[in-house]
């Protein structure tokens, strides 16, 4: 029987939760505590004398015999061999379960021995890979989340590519419906996709509103098929609604990042007529895109360092071609990229959250200008975003901008687009009520683009409709949008608005607009968009002239 050479070293042995095994230098076992018997299911008698390769599993067992046989310790000195090593341990019944290891050796009475402390880590380790699984996977679908995705999809073969499906009622439906609800709902969708998997693909939720797949055969071909996925409506209750799914697909190159983001972009690209539709990511996206970050980054810069300027386009009262006002419109000029239209900048800076610093410093530029009119007939118009109109610092900010400027309220005019009255109907009308009680004016642009039908512009208290340019440019040689003007017109008299006609090139047009009637005209024929300095010599000009009415 082996006995320590202390007492104490035994009975913490005995005590231990962690296995003890002293083996000798063949590998016999010649002393176990009680918690080895525990955690193998041997019995001390049937451990004592065999070798200690009966609890590790092959091959490690045979590793393990010939480290014994070549290991020839110091004589008397304790050597520790192994810390924390992570193996597996091989029960009595065949199962192995996860192990840490330290071993030490030593000498007694001139022979060899080894204490091989062993921890059961199974506890441990199924808490870690709980916490693993949690990392790399989405808790509502169970499927890999954007980390998992990008760590288990290696698109190591060239031609693989990343589709991603984009749930455009995701918000819509998380606000409106329980959250049990959409994660059952997202649930069901992720397994209906991943049934429909071929076994080289995976799929992952990378967003909250988008799933992604790496496919490796024809993606264009892939995505009509997995988009079958999304074709059954979803139910809720009684009723059942179909989903719009936006579909992007990468291009084959780049690692698996570069894929899953160009397949986001190419969704975020998708114009309103491509939502639900399958967009492939391109080189002429690629591009874009290059351009819109700079166009960002440059903007940021112009917003901070006086980059902006304002061009006053006079509006004309038709009856006699005296300007009554203006519109401002702004101007970037960019030391690198050179003048950058509106058009191109305006809808990146809703995108990017700069329209409210925008609108911000054109209100301020135009009140000023506005106090600089000696006329005091003279409105000048600003125009808001749909993202500036429903901000909630709106009113207070105008209240502010125009208690500063110390000017009369009516002089200012905020031109809306069609498209925001479509939104909050409500919220929009309530917005609109407390500009009027300011004082300002409210001009609905591009007006006949939108999908406002005639009774409804009703109930909003707008003061002017600006008759769209694309029906003014094909006055008046196209009936139809001679018709379609004659009937806005006919309508703004109905419901008591003035009318603006913009985008006035040709004398022909003026002619025509002024015989329906319409009160104001704007465009290249009367003036382009002028510095403001130009646009108070106009209306000097103008004051020296005294007209006929
Ligand atoms: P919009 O509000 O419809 O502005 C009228 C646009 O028509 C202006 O283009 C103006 O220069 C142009 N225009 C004026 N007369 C004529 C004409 O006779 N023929 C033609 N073909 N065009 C004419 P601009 O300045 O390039 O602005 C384009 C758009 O960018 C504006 O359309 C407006 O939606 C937006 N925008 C411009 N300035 C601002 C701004 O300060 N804030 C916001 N939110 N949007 C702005
Ligand atoms: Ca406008
Ligand atoms: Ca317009």
């Amino acid at each position: 029987m082996f006995e320590y050479d202390s007492i104490a070293v035994s009975s913490i042995l005995g005590t231990s939760l962690d296995a003890v095994f002293t083996i000798d230098g063949r590998g016999c076992i010649v002393d176990l505590n009680p918690a080895a018997t525990r955690m193998f299911g041997w019995s001390r008698e049937e451990f004592l004398g065999r070798n200690i390769s009966l609890i590790v599993p092959s091959p490690l067992k045979e590793q393990h015999d010939r480290f014994l046989a070549a290991f020839n310790p110091d004589r008397g000195v304790k050597h520790v061999l192994g810390k924390g090593q992570r193996l597996d341990g091989q029960r009595k019944d065949g199962s192995k379960f996860p192990v840490e290891v330290g071993i030490s050796a030593f000498v007694q009475d001139d022979k060899r021995y080894f204490t091989g402390f062993v921890r059961d880590m199974t506890e441990r380790q199924r808490a870690h890979d709980r916490m693993h699984f949690l990392a790399i996977h989405d808790s509502d679908t169970g499927q890999l989340n954007y980390r998992g995705f990008c760590a288990s999809a290696t698109p190591n073969d060239d031609p693989a590519r990343v589709i991603c499906f984009r749930l455009e009622e995701f918000r819509r439906l998380l606000t409106s419906y329980s959250q049990h609800w959409c994660e059952s709902t997202l649930h069901d969708l992720a397994e209906r996709l991943q049934a429909s998997l071929n076994p080289d693909e995976v799929v992952g939720r990378i967003r909250e509103d988008s799933f992604a797949v790496l496919v490796r055969a024809n993606a264009v071909e892939r995505a009509e098929v997995l988009q079958q996925v999304f074709k059954k409506p979803v139910a809720q209750g009684r009723m059942h609604f179909p989903l719009t799914v936006t579909i992007g697909i990468s291009r084959a190159s780049g690692d698996i990042e570069q894929r899953l983001h160009d397949a986001q972009r190419a969704c975020d690209r998708a114009t309103s007529g491509n939502k639900g539709r399958i967009n492939e990511f391109n080189d002429t996206m690629s591009q874009c895109i290059r351009r819109e970050l700079q166009i960002e980054n440059r903007l940021r810069d112009a917003i901070e360092h006086d980059g902006l300027s304002l061009a006053l386009q006079p509006k004309v009262r038709l009856a006699d071609r005296r300007i009554t006002g203006a519109e401002a419109l702004i101007r970037w000029h960019d030391p690198e990229l050179g003048d950058v239209p509106p058009a191109e900048f305006i809808p990146l800076a809703e995108h990017c959250g700069l329209i409210g610093s925008i609108t911000d410093w054109m209100l301020q530029q135009t009140l000023g200008e506005i106090s600089r009119c000696a006329d005091p007939a003279i409105s000048i118009a600003v125009n808001f975003s749909a993202l500036d109109f429903l901000q909630p610092g709106l009113i207070p900010g105008l209240e502010a901008a125009l208690a500063r400027q110390r000017i009369n309220p009516e002089r200012l005019v905020i031109e809306l687009t069609e498209s925001v009255i479509a939104r909050d109907v409500e919220r929009v009308k309530a917005r609109m009520h407390d500009i009027k009680a300011l004082g300002a004016s409210i001009s609905l642009d591009d007006f006949g683009t939108g999908y406002s039908s005639l009774s409804y512009l009703r109930q909003f208290p707008i003061d002017s409709l600006k008759i769209d340019i694309s029906f003014v440019r094909d006055m008046p040689e196209k009936a139809d949008a001679v018709a379609i003007t004659t009937a806005i017109i006919s309508l703004a008299k109905i419901l008591g608005l003035k009318t603006i006609a913009e985008g006035v090139e040709r004398e022909a047009q003026a002619d025509m607009l002024q015989a329906l009637d319409v009160d104001v005209g704007q465009g290249y024929l009367f003036s382009e968009p002028v510095s403001a300095a130009a646009f108070h010599r106009l209306l000097e000009t103008q004051a020296n002239t005294p007209g006929l009415a």
